[in-house]
């Protein structure tokens, strides 16, 4: 009856608690924190608060009953019983308490030097051992450490138990040539070793202050890594960061204002006097002036970028005027020639060497242009025999007009051409004694002397 009693008291605690519990008899009771309380999803057996009062009603409500009704006829005897319980009880909850709170430790010594609280020896030689497999790794085999460790067994609180790498730090901090470190890694590369992870992150803080402006941001991988250095690796001067630095990137931000010109646009024009292809710039166009502000990124305080925040427009540029020529040519000549081109004429139409030479010769550099005589249509543009590169205008008022030597062609065969307008250049093609154009003009056919139609 008074198992039953505690027993019924126990899981109304329990319930009370608004705890989800295993009712099952004999299940392993274990919970999140290590008490006698179970999560539903871990445990098949539990269920939910309301089923488990449910149960519990059920199941141990006539023995509620039943405990009650002696307990109402108890005697003075019985309530001495009930608070020796209460004692009991109280004394379960501390014991309970003390399990949680508190655990058996070895408080460890070297030399006489406190190293660590540790809850079992193994802990201890095991973290010995990697420290002086650390030390002789760091090129200082003769610095292992070789003391016999004294144990002091005790109680103490579960938090000051000492954890691995503190452990592991006062061991090493007995050397004499092997320290805790912290080494600070930049994008995968280990580059600097300071004493502690404090001192790494303020060594990190003050190279992104030094780019002023709060919202300075590292965007280099930074990584700090607990771990231990020779003693001579270690860097904890002010001079630390100097040469990590310029490994470290660092992104600013500022905003500028500035004023920036606008590029005047360009207006055309028609111009029906002019021929198609012709244009002519009638006004020049003056650029405009604007106002920018704008976000700039700097990485290490060079520009990465800007965004225009905003702009007004202080001057107005002011567009340049084109006219464009719609004028068709029609191909037919008005009659009076210009001069092809121009130069020293170093023969002119009649005869020479006991021929006769049908053209006019004008003499100059290679490359000079040389130009339509009057309006027409190109009826050869191509390489031919003694003339080389020769260009035929039919003027279509019974004139034709030839230009020989040429260096280059401009037109085709079939294009309309209008007076003045470029065809080719001068050249030294076909048979010629020097670079030079030679220009005929005949009539119907016939070559007539160039000279009569030229300035
Ligand atoms: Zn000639």
């Amino acid at each position: 009856m008074t198992k039953l009693g505690i027993l019924y008291i126990m899981v109304r605690v329990l319930v009370a608690t608004e705890r989800k519990i295993c009712v099952k008899r004999g299940c392993p009771i274990v919970c999140d924190n290590g008490q006698r309380i179970i999560k539903k999803e871990t445990c098949e057996n539990s269920m939910d608060i309301k089923e488990t009062k449910e149960k519990l009603n059920k199941t141990y409500g006539s023995v509620k009953e039943k405990v009650l009704g002696k307990l109402r006829s108890v005697s003075e005897l019985g309530k001495r019983y009930i608070k020796a319980g209460a004692v009991c009880a109280a004394i379960l909850t501390a014991g309970i308490v003390i399990s949680v709170n508190f655990t058996p430790v070895y408080s460890v010594y070297l030399g006489g030097e406190f190293v660590g609280k540790v809850t079992a020896k193994s802990a201890f030689e095991a973290a010995y051992a990697d420290v002086n497999e650390t030390i002789s790794k760091l090129d200082a085999p003769h610095e292992t450490i070789g003391f016999i460790p004294d144990y002091i067994y005790g109680i103490s609180l579960r938090r000051s138990v000492t954890d691995e790498y503190a452990l592991k730090s006062n061991i090493a901090n007995l050397s004499r040539a092997v320290r805790p470190a912290c080494y600070i890694s930049v994008d995968g590369n280990s580059v600097l070793c300071v004493s502690d992870e404090t001192k790494a992150k303020d060594v990190i803080e003050k190279i992104r202050l030094s780019y002023g402006g709060e919202d300075a941001k590292i965007v280099s991988d930074v990584a700090f890594t607990n771990g231990f250095s020779h003693i001579r690796d270690i860097t904890d001067s002010g001079l630390a960061g100097m040469n990590l630095a310029s490994k470290i990137n660092v992104e600013t931000y500022e905003t500028i204002v500035y004023d920036e010109p606008v590029p005047f646009g360009i207006e055309y024009v028609n111009n029906a006097e002019m021929y198609e292809g012709q244009t002519k710039s009638v006004s020049g166009g003056t650029n405009g002036s604007r106002t920018v502000t704008a976000r700039v990124t700097k990485i290490n305080g060079i520009e990465t970028a800007r965004t225009e925040i905003s702009s007004a427009e202080t001057v107005m540029a002011v567009a340049q005027v084109i006219e464009i020529g719609t004028k068709v040519p029609s191909g037919i000549g008005n009659g009076s020639f210009i001069d092809p081109t121009f130069g020293m004429v170093t023969s002119r139409f009649g005869a020479r060497w006991g021929r006769r030479h049908n053209g006019l010769d004008i003499a100059n550099d290679i490359g000079t242009p040389v130009k339509a005589a009057d309006d027409g249509v190109v009826t050869h543009a191509g390489y031919d025999g003694d003339f080389g590169n020769l260009i035929i205008i039919n003027h279509n008022n019974g004139y034709e007009t030839y230009y020989a030597h040429l260096n280059s062609m401009d037109v085709a065969e079939g294009q309309k051409i209008i007076q003045g307008q470029k065809i080719g250049e001068v050249g030294n093609t076909g048979y010629s004694t020097g670079p030079h154009l030679h220009f005929e003009v005949r009539k119907n056919g016939v070559p007539t002397d160039p000279s009569k139609y030229l300035n």
